[in-house]
């Protein structure tokens, strides 16, 4: 590390003007990023003054981060936060069978949290922790509800826009809440039930949590509404969630066209897909970001083009499952604003970008309707639209300075002659280098401010282990955890010790 980088503190901000330099520099120019080869970007208390070369005012410092790519941070719509469980499901089929739905004697003995207040307040700052190693610089965190007694918590958001603050993570927070759920009547037979005051009571408290949290922590914590999915929100709910996020000019969040269930579902209690009956209820314009349209129809995507509803695509977690965005291209297109999404473990957005390369051209059958730009597009500007935030996603003067720098010269990435496209081939986030949000240095050589990442993996680890062993008296008929989880080849233990 040279000199002027090792004088730069975790967790603050540089005093005075910094200017950083690398071989490459994603600038901004009439809407679209430009690279700059051998660019500068100097900020100074949170926001960038130049973009460009030979900057020919004064500095506090020079830093050179040598063959890398000094990017916009990355902007992560559906950012999880919570210890993932898709990944017990993998390779564990049906999801019903495997404790994925409730089953009705879990729900009669009386939903209950499988964590207390402070593990998920732990896991959201680890979770922080793993975006950031990951150059993603904005987050809007999502959890599974399914290990919850209902919804999320106001103490744990709590706590969570204060981990944001002590780590230096933008985020959109409030706590997800719903006015139903899926139960499992027997085996393969998912029905949702309905309790909606609890879901007003729900929005209730989100709203009180963002009129009280929005512009904490230097504004780094802003306000987003987040009724669960689609399928167990009532129209009512959804109609009080679209005021409140007019009166409180924020945006919300709703999982909707983006599953088999779901949309069966729908149809059933409603009689169409979810964007149809929503936009017959106008409820669906601008102010509305929606995972994952993975089952979305052509009506569907029409719908979302005509009234400026966000897609966040989670490429990785989508395929694993077996479903895509079909697709990328396509719904670009038609004009919508396609934002990213991890949604899974790694928090990985270039690997994310990686996937959406590879499953839009399965989808288009060709390989020449998408680049790599377009999905570093999305990454970026995209998911800065989405929240309405022209100040982020790209590299300009007077932008808020969001900035993650990827090391080219890292030794498992190949040789390149664009970053761009080296990066989103690459398919790994392990080579960010150092992260600054509002111009506080919030990632330097893989260490944070406010969380010691290798003694919250340990953490993790028991949380996780705990969780599974609760498995069983939530799984139908309550078999074994080694049933439930078969493992990938036959175990043979140490019976000599
Ligand atoms: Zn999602």
């Amino acid at each position: 590390m040279s000199e002027a980088l090792q004088s730069l503190a975790l967790g603050r901000r540089p005093e005075g003007r910094t200017l950083i330099t690398a071989s490459w520099v994603v600038g901004h120019t009439d809407g679209s990023h430009r690279l700059l080869q051998n660019g500068e970007v100097v900020f100074e208390n949170g926001e960038i003054l130049f973009v460009g070369h030979r900057f020919s005012g004064e500095v506090a410092r020079r830093i050179d981060f040598g063959n890398a790519l000094i990017s916009p941070g990355l902007i992560d719509l559906d950012a999880l936060s919570d210890l993932d469980t898709t990944i017990l499901g993998i390779d564990n089929h049906p999801g019903w069978a495997k404790g994925r739905v409730w089953p009705r004697s879990y729900v009669e003995a009386g939903p209950y949290e499988m964590y207390s207040q402070e593990e998920l307040a732990f896991q959201k700052r680890f979770a922080f922790g793993q975006l950031l190693l990951n150059g993603i610089t904005t987050a809007a965190p999502i959890a599974s509800l399914f290990y919850r007694e209902w919804g999320e918590t106001v103490a744990e958001f709590d706590a969570a826009a204060d981990a944001a603050g002590e780590l230096g993570l933008r985020v959109y927070l409030s706590p997800a809440y719903r006015s139903g759920g899926m139960v499992l009547e027997k085996p393969g037979q998912i029905v949702p039930i309905f309790d909606e005051e609890r879901g007003f009571q729900g929005l209730k408290d989100a709203i009180s949590y963002i009129e009280r949290q929005t512009g904490r922590h230097g504004d780094l914590v802003r306000g987003m509404l987040a009724p669960d999915r689609v399928e167990t929100s009532t129209l009512g709910l959804l109609q009080r969630t679209d005021a409140a996020a007019r009166d409180l000019g924020v945006k919300f969040r709703l999982h909707m066209a983006q599953g088999a269930m779901e949309v069966d579902t729908v149809r059933m209690l409603h009689g169409s897909t979810a964007p149809v009956w929503l936009a017959k209820a106008g409820l669906l314009s601008d102010r509305m970001i929606a995972p994952h349209a993975t089952n979305a129809t052509g009506e569907d995507l029409a719908l979302y083009a005509e009234n400026g509803v966000s897609i966040v695509h989670c490429p990785l977690v989508s395929g694993r499952g077996g479903s895509t965005l079909n697709s990328f291209s396509a719904c670009r297109k038609r004009g919508i604003n396609i934002a990213m999404g991890t949604d899974t473990t790694p928090a990985d957005m270039l690997m994310n970008l990686l996937v959406g390369l590879i499953t839009c051209r399965i989808n288009d059958g060709a390989p020449d309707r998408v680049t790599s730009a377009d999905l570093f597009d999305a990454a970026t500007i995209g998911g800065a639209r989405a929240l309405g935030r022209p100040d982020l996603g790209h590299l300009s003067p007077g932008a808020r300075a969001d900035i993650a720098v990827f090391d080219l010269d890292d030794e498992i990435m190949a040789p390149s002659i664009d970053p761009i496209t080296t990066l989103v081939t690459g398919g790994s986030g392990k080579v960010t280098s150092a992260v600054f949000v509002d111009g506080r240095v919030s990632m330097l050589d893989r260490k944070l401010a406010g969380i010691d990442m290798r003694k919250a993996r340990v953490q993790a680890q028991a949380q996780y282990d705990r969780l599974i062993a609760k498995y069983p008296e939530r799984s139908w008929n309550n078999p074994a955890v080694s049933e439930i989880f078969s493992p990938s080849y036959p175990i043979e233990v140490d019976t000599h010790g």
